[in-house]
């Protein structure tokens, strides 16, 4: 279960870790009233579960209410990443020196966490990852044994941060691993961890990611889960439409539509796609009794995201007819709006006459996964 930076706060806040005040509004009125309660500068920061919030606008620094209205409400009506913000995190804004990164995770490889410190944090962790390693210091903990002292030392040492703030740290660090136990967490985040100007270490960002299997022994975490938290707005009506959709992230989904009946199915249609060299938009499983209306609703569905050039619907017979399929995407392509190749492969109960039915259309026949994703990738485009 991931949590939301004012929630992971909150929770620091109960181990004794620093973080400055703040409260999490979902109105523009509400922004408002709270800045004027917590004093200016504020920083209104977008309460979604994406990273790279800053570099997208959804953190806005303001230092009187006219800066407010200006720039920090908008943040309440912008998307992250495709997701829609519904409230925002209004907290003290503080002028930073230094900006750290401190987390602790599973090594699964090692069987063990790893605790990590680099003195280059603040936004780019994963680039200062790929490109200078031996920047972020790490040893690792066995949980059984836990956390030593002489473990928290070696950290401090082998990053760059500011040594003078090493007591500050090491109070820190400890904290976030008995939150990290205590929690069950898979993960605990600080990132920026900031040195302000007048000295001050603080928790400046916080991520808390919860074990699902261990939920069950922390009502008070259940709580706070957000279901549908995470849905962009596709997603969001294909589950009032009943659809078991999902829609690709927006920086890899591609132009081909992807349906088929069993999540099985529809997974290894989005890989073949991807092996043709083609890129799927989403996934979309119509399950197993799929009727014709099911279909065709599904078919709109995908076809709702103008990126959509294309769609595969890949359909095995089992329950469903595949005569009763192919009439059902017949009528719903006849009523389409906007036309787009369509590649059909269906395979079981009645399978001839779907073909047959299918070749007085302009839908497309494949006999197999493979063909029809390398036809669509033909016919579409590698997007
Ligand atoms: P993320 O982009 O989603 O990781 O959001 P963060 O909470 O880490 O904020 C991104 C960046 O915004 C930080 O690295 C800081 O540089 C800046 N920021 C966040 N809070 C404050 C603040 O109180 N004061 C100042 N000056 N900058 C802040
Ligand atoms: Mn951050």
């Amino acid at each position: 279960m991931k949590l939301h930076e004012y929630q992971a706060k909150e929770i620091f806040a109960n181990f004794g870790i620093p973080v400055l005040p703040g409260k999490v509004a979902f109105s523009a009125d509400e922004v408002e009233r709270i800045s004027q309660e917590i004093g200016y500068p504020v920083v209104v920061k977008a309460q979604v579960h994406v990273g790279g919030r800053g570099k997208a606008g959804g953190i806005q620094i303001a230092r009187n209410a006219v800066e407010l209205r200006e720039n920090a409400l908008k943040i309440l009506s912008m998307q992250i990443k495709g997701i829609p913000v519904k409230k925002v995190f209004v907290t003290q804004a503080v002028e930073i020196r230094d900006e750290y990164y401190l987390g602790i995770t599973v090594d699964r490889q090692a069987r063990k966490l790893v605790l990590m410190l680099c003195a280059s944090g603040g936004v780019d962790i994963e680039e200062v990852a790929a490109v200078s390693p031996e920047k972020i210091a790490k040893v690792h903990i066995d949980p059984l044994v836990g956390l030593h002292d002489f473990q928290i030392t070696k950290v401090i040492y082998g990053s760059q941060v500011d040594l003078s703030k090493a007591k500050e740290i090491r109070e820190i660090i400890r904290n976030l691993y008995r939150c990290y136990m205590e929690v069950d967490a898979s993960l605990a985040e600080i990132n920026p961890l900031a040195v302000t100007i007048d000295g001050q270490v603080i928790a400046l960002d916080a991520k808390l990611l919860i074990d699902d299997n261990a939920l069950f022994r922390h009502s008070d975490l259940e709580q706070m889960r957000e279901v549908g938290a995470d849905l962009d707005e596709l997603e969001e009506e294909a589950q009032d439409l009943g659809l078991a959709y999902v829609h690709m992230p927006a920086d890899k989904r591609g132009p081909i539509g992807v349906m088929g009946n069993g999540a099985g199915l529809v997974m290894n249609t989005m890989d073949e796609v991807a092996r043709a060299g083609g890129k799927p938009n989403n996934f979309l499983d119509i399950g197993g009794t799929a009727t014709a209306e099911v279909v065709e609703k599904a078919l709109l569905h995908i076809l709702k995201d103008d990126m959509v050039k294309g769609v595969f619907i890949n359909v095995f017979g089992g329950i469903v007819r595949c005569d009763v399929v192919a009439q059902g995407l017949i009528k719903a392509y006849e009523r389409l709006e906007r036309k787009v190749p369509i590649v059909l492969r269906i395979t079981g109960t009645n399978e001839d006459i779907a073909r047959q039915m299918l070749e007085e259309t302009p839908l497309q026949y494949a006999s197999t996964t493979t063909e029809g994703a390398v036809k669509i990738v033909e016919l579409v485009g590698k997007g």
